[in-house]
């Protein structure tokens, strides 16, 4: 019969995943000859058979891939017959890359198994891993992904790994990272900076946390400090150390059955929790958890997340507790330490007890963080594990570049139709955040091979990222307004290019008026927007000042509705003085920046019914509020809508003067949270309702930090839906300030394709 040949390219996610195996496979099952290859492309097989095998071979490629790979395109080509004898895998070739480097991977069961089994030759080696989990993206410095080009490439594969390595029917056939104990890199323990001679140096670091002690261990993305989470001396020890007051710290469970005793799980956290992702989840608090009320203190909410490199699985076999706080170590502002030497000095003032291993991380990554809201997966915090899979987009974005915010800053960088969105930067406030943006830039443009022509920022003129952003080579530069990226980047990630209302609710974003924004209802498509509606301009009285010190904007509140002498007899535990200096501050607008922010309301009244009045983190008065609130509780406030200049203005007066009568009437301040709530959600339902009818539009965008609020989320969905209106908020990608980079990605497109 006559033979005939074909050359297909498949993109898509597929190095890194055991493509090149499968293909191996699928070519001997259906006997036809010829070599598959990794390119930059994507993956290159070339095939010679009979044609019927062929096209079964194409359907079977599509129908039986694995797991982990995404298949966006089969390229097939005619090709020359080279009548060859057997099939192949031969080694990478250089191209034009258009290929998506892998991200981390959650250590597989198979693995788990290997571990923890007496016989096998991996038998507790922390630093396994097969074709199907283990680092990818921290390891990668450049595309083709191939062992040569990650951290990797010094560990020599000893004979047993090489035969793995090249049998065609193991599990390790063509796997990138893998090691065992005779040739890969190895993991020890430092104390006061030397490594300290031993055969269990996982053991050494259990012992130390079964003390209360704290160790710094070197995990996939970066470092953690770990600590037992049922003690408290040593989580206030902890805190101290960290100035870190009441931010949550995340724990890291044993296993399932241990996180079903400290959280309430949905089915769908459950399997959140349990994929190869491996993010930290949000979820509901037991109230009878055996960990220690330091780990996430004055919210019902706790991040746990299980074990996901086999240091950690041997290290929680060991700890007497199967709960470890594991939080990023950072010095205060910087990004989490990676590398070896300098965690060990920069993190001598929290520990001197270090595990740590030689396999080095050339992209650092935090853990990603997860909250499920109304049965909706929103990302807190997109990085190990996600980063850097693509977002599909509607447009063409090709290098066009996003610097993202300087708050929980990524950058973003657009090819073809995808954008490659970066591991979480984070608070570009210190020198150290901003010199690690910058060599991360580098490396991410370099990994993806992309060049860039159009580069896009936020349009608040005393950003960082601005400044890093107009000082990059391209000719042009797009400004992009705040909360038309919100919404942006919740249009792009649903894959819509079209008109929406869009509901943009946060703390802080440049308004082209020169104020602060963060309650705005905008008439947004991806290239502009119209603002149709905000909340009412209120005086943030000491700016950024005020912003960590919720009760500033509690006085401003009441400033509004109460006479001087009511608001000087309003206890917010201001003296006499701090009080006319206010009053004045906000009488002649000094140093006081007129604010339409969702994220300062949150503060204003959490503050002046007494649940926090100081801001230790980014949200706390929020976060606060929200968990107090009565979930029974029915009651709303009233609020008032005006015209003016065209927009509609949400004006709060009446809640405020609402809050005041409760707080007279000893109503308990869960139910005036939960009215506070009910309110919001009347209020954004309402005008969404009202201008989506206006403008005959069936879909609302929400986007913004505060819709990482359950009670709001579901209040305003239930009530559009119900209406027949579609919402949509950023999938895939964060709604807070971490979607910028993404937004300003399409917005700029859509401006230069005009
Ligand atoms: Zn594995
Ligand atoms: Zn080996
Ligand atoms: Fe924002």
């Amino acid at each position: 019969m006559a033979k005939s040949s074909v050359d297909l390219v498949v993109k898509g996610i597929v190095q890194g995943v055991g493509f090149r195996p499968f293909v191996f496979r699928l070519a001997k099952e259906l006997k036809l000859n010829g070599y598959v290859t990794n390119s930059g492309e994507g993956v290159e097989i070339h095939l010679e058979g009979e044609e019927s095998s062929i096209d079964e071979f194409v359907l079977r490629l599509k129908k039986d891939k694995p797991p982990r790979a995404r298949i966006d395109e089969i390229v097939e080509k005619d090709s020359t017959l080279m009548n060859l004898s057997s099939f192949q895998v031969i080694a990478s070739k250089e191209t034009k890359v258009s290929t998506i480097p892998p991200p981390d991977i959650a250590i597989c069961n198979d693995c788990k198994n290997e571990l923890l089994s007496k016989n096998d030759r991996r038998y507790l080696y922390p630093l396994i891993s097969c074709m199907n989990c283990g680092p990818r993206f921290t390891i990668i410095k450049s595309l083709p992904y191939d062992r040569s080009r990650t951290t990797l490439s010094k560990f020599k594969l000893c004979k047993d790994c090489e035969a793995e390595y090249f049998n065609p029917t193991n599990r390790r056939f063509r796997a990138e990272p893998i090691s065992c104990w005779v040739c890969g890199p190895k993991v020890s323990f430092v104390e006061n900076g030397k490594i300290v001679k031993s055969e269990d140096p996982i053991g050494i670091a259990a012992e130390l946390i079964n003390k209360g002690e704290i160790v710094a261990i070197k995990g996939i993305g970066g470092f953690h400090l770990a600590a037992d989470a049922t003690n408290g001396n040593t989580l206030k020890m902890l805190r101290a150390l960290k100035n870190r007051h009441f931010k949550p710290f995340a724990v890291m469970v044993k296993n399932i059955d241990f996180a079903r005793k400290v959280a309430y799980l949905s089915e769908e956290e459950e399997r959140i929790l349990l994929g190869q992702e491996a993010p930290i989840v949000l979820a509901k608090k037991r109230e009878d958890s055996p960990i220690s009320e330091f780990v996430s203190p004055k919210i019902n909410t706790i991040g746990i997340f299980l074990p996901y490199t086999g240091i950690h699985i041997l290290l929680l076999e060991k700890t007497s507790s199967p709960y470890l706080v594991m939080t990023s170590a950072n010095p205060k502002d910087e990004v989490i330490s990676y590398k070896n030497e300098d965690a060990i000095k920069k993190l001598s003032s929290f520990t001197s007890h270090f595990l740590i291993h030689n396999r080095d991380i050339y992209n650092f990554a935090d853990d990603s963080v997860v909250r499920v809201v109304d049965g909706l997966e929103i990302l807190v915090r997109r990085s190990r594990g996600y980063v850097p899979v693509p977002i599909p987009t509607p447009i063409n974005v090709d290098k066009v570049f996003g610097i993202g915010g300087d708050l929980k800053n990524t950058f973003a960088i657009g090819k073809e139709k995808e954008v490659f969105i970066s591991q979480h930067i984070g608070d570009l406030s210190s020198y150290s955040t901003q010199r690690e943006l910058k060599i991360s830039i580098r490396k991410f443009l370099k990994l993806l091979k992309q060049d860039v022509k159009v580069v896009a920022f936020d349009m608040h003129p005393d950003y960082y990222s601005r400044s890093v952003a107009e000082g990059m080579k391209s000719n042009i530069k797009v400004e992009v307004q705040h909360h038309h990226a919100h919404i942006a980047a919740a249009l792009a990630s649903n894959n819509l290019n079209e008109d929406v209302i869009g509901v943009a609710c946060d703390g802080t974003g440049y308004g082209t008026d020169g104020n602060v924004w963060g309650f705005e209802f905008l008439l947004s498509n991806l290239k502009s927007f119209r603002r149709l509606a905000h909340l009412k301009y209120f005086r943030l009285p000491g700016g950024d000042k005020a912003v960590v010190e919720p009760r500033r904007f509690a006085f401003s509140l009441l400033y509004e509705v109460l006479d001087k002498e009511s608001l000087f007899n309003f206890d917010l535990g201001f003296s006499e003085k701090e009080k006319e200096f206010l009053y004045g501050m906000i009488r002649s607008g000094t140093n006081s920046p007129m604010v339409s922010s969702c994220g300062r309301l949150f503060d204003g009244i959490s503050a002046l019914i007494g649940v926090c009045s100081f801001s230790t983190y980014e949200g706390e008065a929020a976060m606060e509020l929200e968990s107090i609130a009565d979930q029974n509780e029915e009651g709303s406030y009233l609020y008032d809508v005006s015209f003016k200049n065209s927009e509609i203005i949400l004006d709060p007066s009446k809640l405020v003067v609402d809050v005041i009568h409760d707080l007279r009437n000893s109503i308990p301040k869960s139910k005036i949270s939960a009215r506070f709530h009910n309110t919001l959600v009347k209020a954004i339902s309402e005008l969404s309702l009202y201008l989506a009818d206006e403008y005959k539009l069936k879909k609302v965008a929400l986007s913004g930090g505060s819709f990482l609020n359950e009670i709001l989320v579901k209040g305003v969905r239930r009530n559009l839906m119900s209406k027949g209106i579609n919402v949509i908020l950023p999938r895939g990608v964060s709604v807070n300030d971490s979607c910028l980079s993404l937004g300003q990605v399409v917005v700029a497109s859509s401006r230069e394709a005009n």
